[in-house]
């Protein structure tokens, strides 16, 4: 058994890496094993036996709860505590009282305040723009924070009408068109929760060597909340990467005393150096943007809201939610929950067609974290050759020209033999 630890904020990996996982309901049951079985074959490929994953498996959702009368019992929580890296397939989301998303209870008791989007087109995989290879971005979405805190009240509540006395009689706001029905809800964003979020944005551009950190806000019309998240957003990378990034606020300040000539030359200079240039878009501008000219954009820090509609766009952009991957990560302790972006996909549970390929990029991301690059490498070109070659679940091939349809378990079937292939 190899637990992580974190020292110093640096990773330690062990060569032999415990992985709790979660199974997870509906398609879950054939989407994991599949992906265990890729991800051995990789690891052992790429290290000949020097290092492997022994993969623990603790229990949420409807196999928790029919085993526990738990929908998420503590000894998972626990283990994914300790162990740090965890992996995990669709839940159900229990219908009535307790716990209202499994997802949610475990980013907030993780404090996971990153969800980590990547989203990258596969040559043969059909997608709705002309050139979908320009599409290379990785979406920080903040995990904890904005009208996701829940802080709500429904319009005709003792509630809602406090609220809307202290309102209008405390604060003075006198804008509420339809006072006596509507519901209300509070947003909170915080410097804290901006900065961290930005932080680990601009340390993974740094890392990967991306080329600019867009932050996506709708500041123009929610001043100090959204418009807070670029301002604090700005300020980390100008206080804490000085002298490695250039910001476009900078951009804006030279344009101002110096003249934009001069604006123009610092920024060309940034970009000659190597520097990650930081800027800001607002978000139904990005949204256009993303469709028009893919190739401005690499990595993204938003909101939780924004950061919502974002990933559910751009996913479409590649090939939809059946190979979009995801993770959630608290970057200062270390925890990492990777994790199929898809639901249980209840329509098609049980007959083989579920296509494996967001659980197994969320294992490639793993993979990723852990520094085993090398085992990550080798299942997205294993992916490649699939997809390239128009084998692929039948979600994407048959929407691909020449798509062949294979089932969950030839997919995953064939990429061991490639990966094995010397
Ligand atoms: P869903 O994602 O399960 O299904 C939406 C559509 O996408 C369906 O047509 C389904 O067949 C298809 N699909 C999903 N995953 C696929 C895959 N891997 N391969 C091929 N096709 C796939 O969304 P839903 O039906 O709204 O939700 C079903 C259940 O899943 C609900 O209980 C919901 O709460 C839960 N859910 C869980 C998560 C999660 O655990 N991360 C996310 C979303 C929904």
């Amino acid at each position: 058994m190899g637990k992580l630890t974190i020292q110093k904020g640096m990773l330690q990996v062990p060569d032999v890496v415990t992985v709790p996982f979660i199974t997870g309901d509906g398609v879950g049951g054939e989407i994991m094993p599949a992906c265990q079985a890729v991800v051995n074959e990789a690891v052992q490929k790429a290290y000949q036996g020097k290092r492997s994953v022994d993969w623990h498996e603790v229990y949420a959702g409807e196999k928790a709860f029919n085993q526990t009368g738990d929908w998420l019992p503590e000894e998972t929580l626990q283990a994914f505590h300790e162990y740090l890296v965890g992996i995990k397939g669709p839940l159900t989301t229990p219908v009535g009282g307790g716990i209202r998303s499994l997802n949610v209870a475990l980013r907030q008791k993780l404090d996971l305040y990153v969800c980590l989007r990547p989203v990258r087109w596969f040559r043969g995989v059909a997608s709705p723009l002309k050139d979908p290879s320009k599409v290379n971005m990785t979406i920080f979405r903040e995990n904890t924070e904005d009208i996701y805190a829940g802080i709500e009240w429904k319009a005709g509540t003792g509630e809602a009408e406090r609220l809307l006395h202290f309102l209008q009689h405390e604060m003075g706001v006198t804008s509420i068109r339809f006072p006596q029905t509507s519901s209300f809800g509070i947003k909170p964003v915080s410097m804290e929760g901006s900065a961290r979020l930005v932080r680990a944005a601009i340390q993974y551009a740094l890392d990967t060597r991306q080329p600019h950190v867009t932050l996506v806000h709708k500041g123009n019309i929610m001043k100090f909340t959204e418009g807070g998240f670029k301002e604090w957003g700005y300020q980390v990378a100008e206080k804490e990467f000085a002298g490695r990034v250039f910001t476009m606020q900078s951009y804006a300040r030279i344009a101002q005393e110096e003249g934009k000539e001069q604006a123009a030359k610092a920024l060309a200079e940034a970009i000659t150096a190597g520097k990650v240039i930081i800027k800001d878009v607002i978000a139904d501008a990005f949204l256009q943007n993303t469709l028009l000219r893919p190739e401005d954009y690499s990595v993204v820090a938003t909101l939780n809201l924004n950061g919502d509609y974002i990933s559910d766009q751009l996913a479409a952009m590649v090939g939809g939610i059946g190979i979009s991957p995801g993770a959630n990560i608290n970057y200062l302790t270390g925890h990492a929950i990777f994790e199929a972006t898809h639901g249980t996909a209840p329509d098609i549970a049980g007959t083989n067609q579920a296509n494996p390929s967001s659980l197994l990029l969320s294992a490639v991301m793993m993979l990723e974290y852990l520094g085993w690059q090398e085992a990550a490498r080798l299942i997205t070109s294993a992916m490649e050759c699939c997809f390239a070659s128009g084998r692929a679940t039948a979600d994407l091939a048959r929407l691909m020209e020449n798509g062949q349809h294979l089932s969950t378990t030839a997919f995953a079937d064939e990429l061991p033999e490639i990966i094995k292939t010397p």
